[in-house]
């Protein structure tokens, strides 16, 4: 049974996500300050972190930076901000993803579980991407289309999918992207990406114009479908 601690410093809030990830299975330790939230991380080592950013003793992006100091349990952001540089700022200090207040409990927990799946006690290998009738074959590096045709994929679009892949479901931010596409100089391109980003959906979406697998979050980044990735399939979804 994995053990989630939940860092929010409205009860009526805490106690949502309390009943919720303990109906879903799930066992919650709780955390309304970001000192107290310090304290259970080490006294529990959790499986997973549910953080909210505005805490009433400092910053939650500060909280998590310091948990990343010695800890990989996956992190999880819950912001009721929107702007896209607060959740840039929050994944670069090493969160794994956010959800934004007010979420609905099906987002909330697929999000869980994609973020538990990522952890690293969690060997699968995943070298087969489905998207419909198009599969990729990432250790072989081939691709084949509906009609068993091959597809080709350059060694950029191939390292992107590799990091896209190591972290189904979750996103992924456009800085580490364009580091793995083409290196450290150009991780500001964004528009470089979206053009990158389209390439990739014109040879393996269904209907690129309307994409069902690499999703866009606006300004912040990427994130593979999880039903891409062969085996793990989000057979709770409903
Ligand atoms: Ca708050």
């Amino acid at each position: 049974m994995h053990q989630i601690l939940v860092v929010e410093d409205q009860p009526d809030l805490r106690a949502v996500l309390r009943t919720t990830l303990v109906a879903a299975g799930y066992r919650v330790v709780e955390a309304g300050t970001a000192a107290r939230a310090l304290v259970e991380a080490r006294s529990h080592k959790p499986d997973l972190l549910l953080v909210d950013l505005g805490l009433p003793d400092g910053d939650g992006i500060d909280l998590i930076r310091a948990i990343r100091g010695w800890s990989v349990a996956p992190i999880l952001v819950l912001s009721a901000r929107t702007r896209e540089t607060e959740k840039v700022l929050a994944l670069d200090a090493g969160a794994d993803d956010y959800v934004t207040k007010p979420f609905g409990t099906d987002e909330l927990l697929a999000r869980v579980r994609a973020a538990l799946r990522r952890a690293p006690s969690d060997g699968h290998h995943r070298s087969r991407l489905v998207f419909g009738a198009t599969v990729v074959d990432l250790e072989r590096r081939q691709a084949t289309g509906p009609a068993g045709e091959p597809v080709h994929l350059t060694p950029q679009e191939y390292r992107v999918l590799d990091v896209l892949a190591r972290r189904p479901g979750l996103i992924v931010a456009q800085r580490q992207l364009l580091r793995e596409a083409w290196g450290p100089d150009r991780v500001d391109d964004a528009r470089g990406l979206r053009v990158f980003v389209k390439s990739l959906r014109d040879k393996l979406e269904p209907a690129p114009a309307i994409p069902r697998f690499i999703l866009t979050e606006i300004g912040v980044g990427y994130r593979l479908a999880s039903d891409v990735v062969e085996g793990t399939t989000d057979t709770t979804d409903s």
